[in-house]
């Protein structure tokens, strides 16, 4: 071995300990610490999941899958998802910097999910509900031929059990790669939500961050009650596509739950640690009279026993 051979290997044998110990310490650093994108605080990632992925310091809403969500919204165990048979396919076999195939596959492999939205039978606080949750991170929650069908199932599986249908939004609207077939999901939803109101199914949304384009423009705002999370970003076209069209310079909070809330858009504004309680007063505030009957049966046989009660007191006074 010359010198210079022993140079050389040295140096690799640096960079490979270099790079080693780069991704040990990148490792522990993930795992265990987060940055809260509105206040800047480094937080243990733990203390933020015990805190439903709230930011403790500022009360920051992070983005959260459909998996989590299920767990803060659904009593344990209670979710039972469907349709989960329904597969996207590439009819058009589109192709932009990458192939739609190759999209949909890393999505797959990033996510573990099947599509952007998973819909199923749950209860909330004991109530039975038909739900769809969708996933921001497979493919930007974008609402394909798939996801539309899935929802629409959803919503037929609500009318023919008469159980109210609730839907959480997450999407960055239609999914391109789908072009027109993507966009008539936004008129079959509508459809669909159409026929729930006709029956008088309670049909509830519930906005999170973000809902934009297709979404909200169809099934997400039309809730019987529209429920948004706080912090949620909200709209049809992006910020910044709007102040390039109409060339003004629009408000700090423009397209927020917050702000939504101030013009009407939205009924509740709800945080996410009140937002399964708010569900919940919602579903058992519309209740059927037929499922109330129980309930009612209850109230009427006390207050027969309290008027009874009263007669006869009233009786044994007039025999004195
Ligand atoms: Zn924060």
């Amino acid at each position: 071995m010359t010198i210079k051979d022993w140079f050389n290997k040295r140096k690799e044998l640096q960079i490979a300990h270099r790079e080693l110990e780069e991704t040990q310490i990148d490792d522990s650093i993930g795992k265990l610490w987060i940055k809260c994108y509105n206040c800047n605080a480094q937080l243990l990632k733990k203390e933020v999941e015990d805190n439903m992925n709230v930011c403790p310091q500022c009360n920051y809403h992070f983005r959260i899958n459909s998996e989590t969500r299920i767990k803060q919204i659904f009593d344990d165990g209670t979710f039972n998802e469907m349709f989960t048979n329904i597969l996207p396919t590439d009819p058009l076999e589109f192709e932009d910097t990458e192939t739609y195939k190759n999209r949909l596959k890393a999505a797959n492999e990033k996510t573990n999910l099947k599509e952007a939205v998973r819909c199923g039978v749950g209860k909330i606080d004991g109530e039975t509900v038909s739900a769809a949750i969708m996933d921001f991170e497979y493919m930007g929650g974008s609402m394909g031929s798939v996801v539309g069908e899935k929802i629409t199932l959803a919503m037929e599986y609500a009318l023919e059990n008469k159980i109210p249908m609730i839907a959480i939004t997450a999407s960055g609207g239609a999914r391109m790669q789908e072009s027109a077939l993507s966009l008539m999901q936004m008129a079959k939803t509508s459809c669909a939500v159409a026929r729930l109101n006709e029956a008088g199914i309670l049909y509830i949304t519930v906005l999170t961050e973000p809902t934009f384009g297709g979404v909200t423009a169809s099934f997400a705002t039309l809730g019987d009650v529209i429920i948004a999370e706080q912090g949620a970003r909200i709209g049809f076209a992006g910020r910044r596509v709007i102040e390039q069209t109409i060339k003004q310079k629009l408000p700090s909070d423009f397209q927020t739950a917050e702000y939504l809330m101030k013009y009407g858009q939205i009924d509740i504004l709800s945080s996410r640690k009140d937002l399964k309680s708010t569900i919940s007063k919602v579903l058992k505030l519309h209740k059927p009279y037929e499922k109330n009957e129980e309930d009612n049966k209850k109230i009427k046989k006390n207050t027969a026993t309290k008027k009874n009660t009263v007669t006869k007191s009233k009786k044994v006074k007039v025999e004195v």
